[in-house]
């Protein structure tokens, strides 16, 4: 009997991985640099199907099915490299090999190239949903040569979460836009999760609410548009109590926020791009700012606060209080999940991906960390293409929204929201709370609409120091003013 698949790398991931192809019917090749995580797999898992394990990665590949898939899980950066040259050799034209860890696009860009030259198909997939969606049906952004998902996307898609019985996979675009797609996403997973801390932030430091009843808050929020997996375990880490202390957890967790890179990826692509993801950027910027505990520790003594005194609002306006931050998250989340869009198309431009963004949102409706209601409304606002929508004002050729916030529901949901965003602002900015995601958000928005820019004057000082150039609104060209002559301008 030959396998369907091979998985190598069995570490938590490729794991539940080889375990969740079992059980759903297909047979897997395992193999694991050290064999005791083999060995491990079959002995306390080997009932999930049926297992083929192997010693080497030479031996796993005779045992695969023509045209054999194998399936990498192994660390990101130089391991995946290190066992691609090692699987190159013994593998046939038309094979396929699948990188599903959180490789960086440009690495699986490099990759797809060099194993296309040698006749393999290379596809980088993007899996999120951590341990439990690997196992239990994660979210998949495959990306790599098209013809390749006739053979694998089966494979993938019965694995995956569904959502109303869709598959949260499919084929997303050539070489890295899987991986991009899914770094992009776990961007917006920060903005989400810093939007959340915000509020948190806001309703404890200014509405004086303690975590456990900020619990039932967010669990009364998760009935609302704001219904989503972060916004439900939320509820649950503001609710547990530590065994040890008897306090809320929130208080005796260090305040210094981890992360493994993909928010910093990002964030560093987006400038590549020239994407103003601002709310994606402050978020990886305020896991960074909450990481330098001496830097705050010595901040607190000799920076002034300059505040308002805070008055916690009274019973009557409490309620009013809570809405308002709602809003403003709701709002806020909003932006960064357009600025994530905004910044796949402008990736797709580059890179020559043919991105659907209706697709990829219904993606992530299930099986990923940011799987949300709203995801749903964002599909429907870029599925359904109608060429006669165009030239509706903020719609493109396709009739697609030009930019999330364009779309008729998100435009009315802004404008509800747009009073209490200001509030808590505001609000925030009084009493000294940071909130960098709800007001970098807000001014990304107030920045789209505003008629005229300080950009002119930007453009002016660059003429002055540097001969920069600019452009005029009167007529065509570009101009210079002679700063250090007579000031007359110049046609450049
Ligand atoms: P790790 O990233 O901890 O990697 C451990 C695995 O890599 C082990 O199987 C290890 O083999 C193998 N390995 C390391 N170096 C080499 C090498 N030079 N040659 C061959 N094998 C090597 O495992 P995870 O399961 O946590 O993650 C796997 C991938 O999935 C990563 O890219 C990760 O970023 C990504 N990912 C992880 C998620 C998570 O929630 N953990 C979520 C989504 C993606 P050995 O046992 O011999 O040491």
């Amino acid at each position: 009997m030959k396998a369907d698949i091979g998985v190598t790398g069995l570490a938590v991931m490729g794991a539940n991985l080889a375990r969740n192809f079992a059980r759903n019917g297909y047979t897997v090749a395992l193999h694991n640099r050290s064999r005791a995580r083999t060995d491990a797999l079959v002995a306390e898992h080997g009932q999930d199907g049926t297992f083929i394990p192997t010693e080497t990665l030479a031996e796993m590949v005779e045992n695969l099915a023509v045209p054999r898939r194998v399936l990498i899980m192994v660390q990101a950066g130089g391991p995946v490299d290190s066992v691609i040259e090692t699987l190159v050799p013994l593998l046939e034209p038309g094979d396929i090999v699948i990188d599903a860890g959180n490789s960086h696009y440009e690495d699986t860009r490099r990759r797809e190239a060099a194993l296309a030259a040698k006749d393999l198909h290379f596809v980088g997939i993007g899996v999120s949903g951590g341990e439990e969606g690997a196992l239990n049906g994660p979210a998949i952004m495959p990306g790599g040569p098209e013809e390749s998902y006739a053979a694998l996307g089966p494979m993938l898609e019965k694995i995956s979460a569904h959502y109303e019985g869709d598959p949260c996979c499919a084929w997303i675009g050539t070489d890295g836009a899987g991986h991009f797609v899914k770094m992009v996403h776990n961007g917006i997973e920060y903005a989400d999760m810093q939007v959340i801390g915000e509020a948190y932030d806001l309703l404890r430091s200014v509405g004086g609410i303690e975590p456990a009843e900020q619990a039932g808050i967010f669990r009364a929020w998760n009935t609302t548009e704001l219904d989503s997996y972060l916004i439900e375990i939320t509820a649950e880490v503001l609710g547990h109590v530590d065994g040890a202390t008897g306090q809320p957890l929130v208080d005796v967790i260090a305040d210094q926020a981890g992360q493994k890179g993909t928010g910093r990826w990002t964030a560093i692509s987006g400038l590549d791009l020239g994407s103003p993801i601002g709310a994606i950027a402050e978020s990886v910027f305020a896991r960074s700012l909450s990481s330098q505990p001496a830097i705050r520790a010595t901040a607190q003594q000799v920076l002034a606060a300059g505040t308002d005194p805070v008055n916690p609002p009274v019973d009557a306006d409490r309620e009013a209080f809570v809405e308002d931050v709602r809003l403003a998250l709701y709002a806020s989340k909003l932006v960064s999940y357009a600025q994530g869009l905004d910044m796949l198309t402008a990736a797709a431009a580059e890179y020559g991906w043919s991105l659907d963004l209706g697709t990829i949102a219904s993606l992530w409706r299930d099986g990923c960390i940011i799987r949300a209601e709203l995801l749903d409304v964002i599909m429907k606002a870029y599925g359904g293409r109608d060429t006669d929508r165009h030239p509706e004002p903020g719609t493109t050729a396709e009739g697609q929204p030009a930019n999330l916030l364009f779309a008729p529901e998100f435009r009315e949901a802004i404008a509800v929201a747009l009073p209490a965003w200001r509030r808590v602002v505001a609000t925030a900015a009084s009493a000294g709370v940071p909130v960098p995601v709800f007001s970098s958000a807000l001014s990304y928005y107030d920045g789209l609409r505003r008629d005229r820019l300080p950009a002119a004057l930007t453009q002016g000082l660059r003429d002055y120091f540097g001969a920069h150039t600019y452009r005029r609104v009167d007529r065509d060209g570009s101009f210079h003013t002679l700063w250090s002559g007579d000031r007359s301008e110049v046609e450049a």
